[in-house]
């Protein structure tokens, strides 16, 4: 089975304290895990997506435009990778697949699926935030596009801890994923 590591959103505008739609604390324990799990998927020569959110400002067409504070605009700091993740980012760009998104889900809007059935992907596995927003609508629509979902719980955060925990169930008893402990 060919699998592929996505990581959704682990930018200062989303994890880090002073970031503009932060998980905070819970977004920040993430840091060593996520940028592991990275390297080692990079070492295997997986394939590794990073589905990044991008805004401009004020944009009167975006839905989250009314209903979020403005975040990961484009151009601006808080794009950038959270903490070590930059780093190992810089170090394999040549193997890491930047990939901007502007939906909750990685899918929407973007050629995540054409790039996964071109290299005869079946297996997702997702880390990053928030475990109830950008990480669920992307495993929602993973599902229904028939692709098998793992989801790494020490890679995954929310600034809602039930939402979390929520989304954590959802994953592994609806969606038929499995969870990582
Ligand atoms: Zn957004």
């Amino acid at each position: 089975m060919k699998k592929a590591l996505l990581v959704v959103d682990y930018t200062i505008d989303f994890v880090a304290l002073d970031g503009a739609l932060t998980c905070g604390p819970p977004g920040i324990a993430l840091e060593s895990y996520i940028a592991s799990l990275t390297e080692a998927f990079v070492e295997a020569e997986e394939l590794v997506i990073f589905p990044v959110d991008v805004h401009d400002e004020n944009d009167p067409y975006h839905p989250e435009t009314t209903a979020f504070p403005p975040h990961n605009i484009r151009g601006t700091t808080g794009r950038h990778l959270y903490g070590r993740l930059q780093d190992v980012y810089d170090a394999n760009k040549d193997n890491i697949h930047w990939m901007d998104k502007t939906r909750f889900s990685a899918f929407a809007g973007t050629d995540l699926e054409l790039i996964l059935r071109a290299r005869g992907i079946t297996e997702l596995h997702l880390v990053g935030v928030c475990t109830d927003i950008c990480i669920l609508h992307t495993s929602v629509d993973a599902y229904n596009k028939g692709f098998k979902i793992v989801i790494h719980e020490q890679g995954v955060a929310s600034f809602d801890p039930e939402g979390h925990r929520w989304a954590l169930r959802h994953f592994e008893n609806t969606l038929g994923a499995k969870v990582i402990r």
